[in-house]
């Protein structure tokens, strides 16, 4: 599999070795750019990392121009004088170039389009705007021109690959996308990724393991109208974690119908189920059985939510093990950096794998948070 170039996505890395960044949408109205700062805000909260924001109308290009300025910074990238890097607006367009044009005017890092959905001229008109532009890159490197990403989807495909498409989506997606990175090239511009999204987990691996091994690009990588929290949740982690477990990814976004911080938690969660990032603590808990002596299902998602919502703990992998019973409870939970091994109504507390304490199930919960908060100062 060829290895990725990097390109810079505003202050984020993307390829070449970056850790893969976790991008989401918001979902807002992007002419009512208070409401879309709030989403903006919530979402690098949750740990987002390249914002896209929708242009749906010229109208709405002095939300989205105010919405580019006023970002929040990117978690943990504030210096000593707490100036922090802006998360980077990608915007996203569709058919009409003239918007392309006025978000790199208004400052955004990166523009999503399908250039299949475009002319050739004004395609070629947006690649000669981004690379005259240049937005603030990260510390040490220098200001990078507007990102573009190629998003072809099986609906916009060039006639000649339509018919293909009926036997060999993948094949036919990723020689669109292809053909357009070509093109892409030929104008002298590389600032580009790619995507090959498609709804069919099966489609989706397959197109972007073809494509992987086909370009030097980085990529972006999901599963597009994956479906509502719970099922988008389980086919992005296939389609998604799948392709990550292969290496290929370099910016994901998971879909979901539903609040869009629910898309970053779960897109942290596929990383951290790989063991290629981690935000915040990971839970461990036992399926519970016959053995178990007190209300595990309550305490852990106790603890996760409790843990997970805690903006001091979100720079920290650090893990924490909730084990149902005295058999296997307490070697797991002695693996974990904190944990409770439940008993019959009571359970020991371990912090790195040392017995603290022996509490009532009732005192269980305060007590691992205060261990656990505890550390974090
Ligand atoms: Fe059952 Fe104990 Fe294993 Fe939990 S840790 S599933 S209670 S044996």
């Amino acid at each position: 599999m060829a290895s990725r170039r990097r390109i810079m996505v505003g202050a984020v890395p993307v390829g070449g070795g970056a850790p893969v960044a976790v991008q989401s949408m918001t979902c807002t109205r992007t002419g009512d750019a208070d409401a879309t700062l709030r989403q903006v805000r919530a979402l690098v909260a949750a740990g987002c990392e390249v914002v896209r924001v929708s242009l749906p109308t010229a109208e709405e290009a002095p939300a989205f121009a105010r919405v580019v300025r006023e970002a929040p910074a990117l978690a943990g990238s504030e210096s000593a004088e707490g100036e922090g890097r802006r998360v980077p607006i990608i915007a996203d367009i569709h058919f009409d170039w003239r918007l392309a044009l006025a978000a790199v005017e208004a400052g955004a890092a990166g523009v999503r389009i399908n250039p299949g959905t475009m002319a050739e001229k004004h395609v070629r008109e947006i690649v000669e705007a981004a690379a005259d532009a240049r937005v603030p890159a990260a510390p040490g490197e220098p200001d990078a021109p507007v990102a573009i990403r190629i998003g072809v989807n099986a609906g916009s495909l060039p006639r000649d690959l339509r018919e293909r498409a009926q036997a060999d989506a993948p094949g036919a997606l990723v020689d669109a996308a292809l053909r357009w990175a070509e093109q892409f090239e030929e104008w002298g511009f590389t600032a580009y990724k790619l995507s090959v999204k498609s709804s069919s987990v099966r489609d989706t691996i397959a197109a972007y393991r073809l494509l992987a091994g086909k370009t030097d690009a980085p990529l972006h990588v999901g599963v597009t109208e994956a479906g509502t929290v719970w099922s988008g949740s389980i086919k992005s982690a296939v389609g998604i974690g799948a392709l990550l477990a292969d290496g290929v990814g370099d910016t994901i976004r998971v879909s979901l119908t539903g609040d869009p911080v629910e898309e970053v938690r779960v897109a942290w969660q596929i990383l951290a189920a790989l063991g290629l990032r981690r935000r915040g603590p990971e839970v461990i808990s036992c399926p519970t059985c016959g053995r178990t002596e007190v209300d595990i299902v309550n305490l852990a998602e106790e603890v996760e939510r409790r843990l997970g919502s805690d903006p001091a703990l979100a720079g920290r992998a650090i893990s924490v093990a909730v084990m149902g019973c005295r058999v296997n409870g307490p070697e797991e939970a002695r693996h974990a950096d904190y944990g409770i091994a439940a008993g019959a109504g009571e359970g020991v507390l371990f912090d790195h794998g040392e017995r603290v304490a022996t509490l009532p199930e009732g005192q269980l919960l305060d007590a691992l948070l205060e261990l656990v908060r505890g550390s974090a100062g």
